[in-house]
């Protein structure tokens, strides 16, 4: 009798469970496809470190974290336990009586209180602390399967209290069991699916982060103008969302008071996806002008516990607009700079040419040079990261290092790309990429952090593969053994460049130079692998400030710098300067900034 009960309420729920999955399988795989699972080694060890050891959730918040991973690893533990019981439920087989399944049993008692006390924690953050990043509403759905995961486990630990064969015993199991099914039909409507998909999006998250593959012309391919063009990974990942905030909290421009939330972005994604709007307009679903907030810093997708990628759909939809002429206007006038003269500024050549010369530069000649210094449009142009540069050669010069430049460059392509006008990014970066081949060098050495990220990963894409190196980097290799000049400690606080930073992972090499040069580092808020951004990126150094919402993100990242109490702000990409300098300005502070690379010279002992 009780087995036929059961056969009948597992098969009902778990119709339930299959129709609201059906659905939403139905829309990824009617997506474009842009699930990849290329270079598998480096997604493999991402999933051990991210679900596995959990260890992207618990690095954030430390003890929410470790509490959600007690859940996680209890929820992994009690697989077969729940197999076992359900098969005796059923009346397949009875493997409850067995010697391996009673010790079993008992070493999930451990994991039965961590997931316990885990749930707890997690109810009374949800309800009572109530983080920001969580939204200004307790979540009913939260709070029921919080009590739901509670009375799983209080309901198996009394297993070892209550006779299976009593009437206390059967209404123990029974409880424990209809839970079960119950939590399995709310899942797919709910939040926590991402116990399904998460180990999947995580899986298949690129290995890159702000991966933006190249659109394909010759398949008329001009980005995501409607909901029906979302590929299959946003699709994907619009499911998994755990509402958790991570991306809001780290978000710039979410920081700064403007209308963009990451989280939003992926939850309207979700909410046009079943709502079956699939032609609906992604400038209406998310709103153009929130989609021109973005500075592509890549913290969203960096935080993200779950393995979800915004930027393919925040760059996707720009370059949907950008292919309807619906770029703004400050756009409009970079494009034609970089149309016209094939750098950010739109200035003449012979200023560049004058440089090289002032700088007695050579031109770069593989057979004679080690490396390449790539000058980049704020080397080739802005006077004052030409003397950052200086600062960079005369290091060269002075470990003997043979170096020559190219005669000509264009813009690397990173400002047309990142809002989304991809045909002026492939023009430039193919005339660059002819230029480079032709030249062979083989290494490229450069002080843009974006310039390292689109020649070295987004020139990959097109088949083209060189070695490009932060001159941080470079430079603390070079002078591993060089002496810095005696003195007294400079007290200093250093910006990470998001590029630099959190898509290049390159932390340690800025600090170790400025150590050994003589400076006494004081942290900001926000560092190394999670800087705040300065509020460049994604074309908006170009973009009227005083128009936006909120404040301005440099100002914001100014203030942060200064609450370090330091008076020398070290900076190592030339658009992190630009933008802080000018913070620095409006807010009339006497704050001295100075350039990696003009650091490191000034206390360099020379022979
Ligand atoms: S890339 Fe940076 S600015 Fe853009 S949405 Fe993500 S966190 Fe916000
Ligand atoms: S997108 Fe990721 S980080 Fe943002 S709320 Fe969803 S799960 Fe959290």
């Amino acid at each position: 009798m009780e087995t036929v009960a059961f056969w009948i309420l597992l098969l009902a729920f778990l119709g339930a469970f299959a129709a609201q999955v059906a659905r939403r399988v139905q829309l990824i795989a009617a997506a474009p496809a842009t699930i990849s699972i290329e270079n598998p080694a480096a997604r493999a060890s991402r999933f051990i470190v991210d679900v596995l050891l959990q260890a992207r959730t618990i690095r954030e918040r430390p003890l929410a974290g470790l509490m959600h991973a007690l859940v996680f690893w209890g929820f992994v533990a009690f697989g077969l336990y729940t197999t076992t019981e359900f098969l005796r439920g059923l009346g397949i087989v009875d493997l409850t009586h067995t010697g391996w399944f009673r010790a079993y049993r008992l070493l999930l008692t451990p994991f039965a209180i961590g997931v316990l006390a885990g749930i707890l924690f997690l109810l009374v953050r949800r309800t009572i602390l109530r983080p920001v990043g969580l939204g200004t509403k307790v979540s009913v759905e939260s709070v029921v399967i919080a009590l739901f995961i509670a009375t799983l486990m209080i309901t198996f630990l009394l297993t070892f209290r209550l006779d299976e064969a009593s009437p206390a015993g059967r209404v123990n199991w029974w409880v424990h069991a209809v839970v079960i099914l119950v939590f399995m039909a709310l899942i797919p409507a709910s939040k926590h699916l991402h116990l399904v998909l998460s180990p999947v999006t995580v899986f298949l998250k690129s290995p890159e982060l702000g991966n933006l593959p190249n659109l394909d012309f010759e398949k008329e391919q001009v980005g995501l103008e409607t909901v029906k063009d979302l590929g299959s990974k946003s699709v994907l990942d619009a499911f998994t969302c755990v509402e958790c905030g991570r991306c809001q909290v780290n978000c710039p421009a979410w920081g700064a008071g403007k209308e963009l939330n990451p989280k939003a972005i992926i939850l309207q994604t979700q909410e046009a996806l079943l709502a079956g709007q699939r032609e609906r307009k992604l400038g209406e679903v998310y709103s153009e002008k929130v989609l021109w907030q973005c500075t592509t810093c890549g913290a969203c997708e960096n935080q993200c516990p779950v393995g979800i990628e915004h930027l393919p759909i925040l760059i996707g939809s720009r370059r949907g607009l950008v292919s309807n002429g619906d770029a703004p206007d400050y756009l409009g006038a970079m494009y034609n700079n970089l149309e016209r003269r094939s750098n950010i500024w739109g200035l003449g050549y012979d200023q560049r040419t004058k440089f090289i010369q002032s700088a007695g530069l050579e031109i770069f000649d593989a057979a004679k040079h080690d490396v390449l210094v790539w000058l980049g449009c704020a080397g080739s142009f802005d006077a004052d990261f030409q003397k950052s540069l200086r600062s960079l050669f005369s290091i060269l010069r002075t470990k003997d290092v043979k170096f020559g430049v190219l005669a000509k460059e264009r813009c690397n392509g990173d400002p047309a790309k990142r809002t989304g006008n991809e045909y002026m990014y492939q023009e430039l970066a193919n005339g660059n990429i002819d230029d480079l081949k032709a030249a062979a060098p083989k290494t490229i050495l450069t002080s843009c952090p974006h310039c390292v990220k689109t020649i070295g990963d987004d020139y990959r894409k097109f088949g083209y593969q060189v070695d490009i190196v932060h001159s941080s980097v470079y430079v603390e290799q070079l002078l591993r053994s060089a002496a810095a000049a005696s003195g007294s400690r400079d007290v200093v606080t250093y910006h990470d460049p998001c590029y630099l930073g959190r898509y290049g992972g390159k932390v340690d090499e800025p600090r170790a130079l400025l150590e050994r040069f003589g400076a006494d580092i004081k942290e900001p808020q926000r560092n190394r692998d999670n800087p705040y951004c300065c509020g460049a990126g994604g074309g908006l150094l170009f973009a009227d400030k005083e128009e936006e919402p909120g404040s301005r993100i440099s100002d914001v990242r100014f203030k942060q710098l200064q609450a370090t109490g330091a008076n020398t702000v070290v900076t190592a990409c030339p658009f992190c300067s630009i933008m802080l300098k000018g913070a620095q300005a409006s807010a009339g502070a006497d704050t001295q900034f100075v350039d990696l690379m003009t650091f490191v010279d000034g206390k360099l002992t020379k022979a």
